[in-house]
């Protein structure tokens, strides 16, 4: 019988969950939407239902070793435990993973999931084979795993890579956080739809007056179509995370730094920005030695990730 893992991606609007083997090849995969605004036992409902069938669909083929879940939250994880999740307040302090090892009978591993994202890519993605790697990933929020010497860094409180609250800007944008100027203000794909705004009256002759309710991908377009003011939105992005990861780079010198999630789309717009920055910034020799690379897992980062530590593994 092979070896499995259930491993599953819990996002603020969508959840996945997988039955994956021990080569990371996603056997059968089941997708349903996130409870919002709920209370946290109907968030561990869905999950029991996906999870559930994923076993059915697996049968007796597999011995199912255990599940892990990647989560948008910060989890101390020597005790499991969640300590915020911003996006799905609701899980604040609940015991998740003990709630669904009771109902399904396996253990439960929880992760934060930019960091699953950060163990997916160094396993079968567009960091492996490096020992040192930032993955970055630009969604509506701004996630970041971090990687040394082949193990996820963490830290005792679980806030170990939280990238995205980087301050870029110190009298800037109120962050969700507490603090100002976050890193998440100015290059997430909320963050892009939030600088056009401000920017519309400056750039009349903008296509994006046009576009109801516009969004990332909106601007991306027209940024691509010459559009002036989609072309300002992104090289601020772009400034704006070459400015965090120059700080980065000097501070944990990685080999690689892997850029995810929806904005990477956007990447010919920016990625010359992030390196102009980066350029300009940090040290000469690590800055040369970092390489700057588009995420290679897509969407399957996070739960590839889970599937990772759920065998057992480090990274
Ligand atoms: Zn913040």
């Amino acid at each position: 019988m092979d070896e499995l893992v259930l491993a599953g991606d819990l996002g603020g609007t969508n959840l996945r969950i997988a039955a994956v083997d021990a080569d990371g090849r996603l056997l059968y995969r089941a997708e349903g939407e996130t409870p919002r605004h709920s209370d946290a036992c109907k968030i561990v409902d869905a999950v029991v239902c996906l999870a559930s069938e994923c076993l059915a669909a697996i049968g007796s083929d597999g011995e199912v070793r255990g599940f892990g879940l990647a989560i948008p939250a910060i989890i101390q994880s020597d005790e499991n435990r969640i300590f915020s999740s911003p996006n799905l307040p609701e899980l604040n302090g609940f015991d998740l993973s003990g709630e669904l090892t009771k109902k399904l009978g396996l253990s439960v591993t929880l992760e934060n999931d930019a960091t699953a994202a950060a163990i997916g890519e160094h396993w079968l993605g567009a960091s492996r084979g490096f020992d040192s790697s930032i993955c970055v990933t630009l969604g509506t929020g701004v996630g970041g795993g971090i990687i040394l010497n082949g193990k996820p860094v963490r830290g005792p409180d679980g806030t170990a890579g939280e990238i995205g609250h980087i301050c870029v800007e110190p009298l800037g944008v109120a962050c969700g956080c507490g603090s100002n100027g976050c890193l998440e203000q100015y290059s997430s794909a909320s963050a892009i739809v939030r600088m056009a705004g401000e920017l519309l009256k400056e750039f009349p002759d903008s296509k994006l007056r046009c576009i109801e309710n516009y969004n990332a991908s909106n601007i991306f377009e027209c940024g691509i179509a010459d559009d002036l003011l989609c072309v300002e939105v992104f090289r601020r992005a772009g400034m704006y995370l070459g400015i965090a990861l120059s700080g980065l780079i000097n501070v944990l010198n990685p080999e690689v730094i892997v850029i995810g999630g929806g904005v990477a789309e956007g990447w010919e717009l920016f990625i010359e920005h992030v390196r102009a920055e980066i350029r300009k910034r940090a040290f000469q020799q690590p800055a040369e030695r970092a390489r700057i690379v588009r995420a290679a897992l897509g969407g399957d980062a996070g739960i590839i990730g889970a599937a990772r530590f759920a065998f057992g593994k480090t990274a």
